[in-house]
């Protein structure tokens, strides 16, 4: 059965370019123009395998109908790609306050929009084996034991250190705020800050050695763990 993909999108002419390149890459698109009709038909059956959610919306905020995806059972863990028209709006709909597995600016190729639409997919299907052996690349990561190799070479970390990496690759491709990060690994403490999460991260990094080019800083956002380390300009 076909991967069906929710497309919540106002401009018409847009919706139908996204419900057309879907269609023939082989997903079942459902077009919703308003946010209470994507909530509507989001919770016909078949649930969608994923939903692309456009941001500005005539009735409600994207947020608000990410927001109430997941706070709805039948929708909690379906993958939501966020559709923005600013690139500064991506702290807040990628936070964890929104849930968005990923996002999109506008305006995007539907080529680029494809490939995330995968990744979201594949990853979405990797998170639900579970598994206490986490492999990033290089990075090695068995969880019941506490164990992180680098090449196979093993790491010592904090318990602090490691609940941050465990964090980092348990939402791997994802960006993560300071503030989702502080409240994930900290559980925020009065005396801790966001600072203290870039501190942290850099002893990480450092500790690492070449696996700490995985997690990738997102200017003015966060962070984000990636497949492949890159050039971070560090
Ligand atoms: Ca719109």
């Amino acid at each position: 059965m076909p991967d069906r993909i929710l497309i919540v999108e106002d401009e018409q002419d847009l919706a139908d370019t996204l419900a057309y390149n879907l269609e023939r890459e082989g997903f079942e698109p459902v077009i919703a123009h308003r946010g209470e009709d994507a909530l509507q038909l989001a919770l016909r059956d078949p649930t969608p395998t994923l939903v692309l959610l456009d941001l500005m919306l005539p009735d409600m905020p994207g947020t608000e109908v990410c927001r109430r995806l997941r706070n709805t059972q039948k929708t909690a863990a379906v993958p939501i790609i966020m559709v923005t028209a600013k690139s500064d709006e991506i702290d807040r709909v990628v936070g964890f306050e929104v849930g968005a597995d990923d996002y999109v600016v506008k305006p995007f190729s539907v080529r680029e929009l494809l490939l995330r639409i995968r990744a979201v997919l594949r990853r979405s299907r990797a998170d639900s084996r579970t598994s206490e052996r986490l492999v990033v690349g290089r990075l090695e990561v068995e969880t019941d034991a506490h164990r992180v190799t680098v090449d196979g070479g093993e790491i010592r970390l904090t318990a602090l250190e490691f609940k941050l990496l465990q964090q980092f690759i348990e939402r791997r491709g994802r960006v993560q705020t300071r503030e989702h990060l502080l409240a994930q690994v900290w559980g925020i403490e009065a005396d801790v800050t966001t600072r203290t999460v870039d501190t942290h991260v850099k002893r990480l990094r450092d500790k690492l050695g070449p696996g700490g080019a995985y997690i990738e800083t997102i200017r003015g956002v966060g962070y984000r763990m990636r497949p492949d380390p890159g050039d971070d300009g560090r």
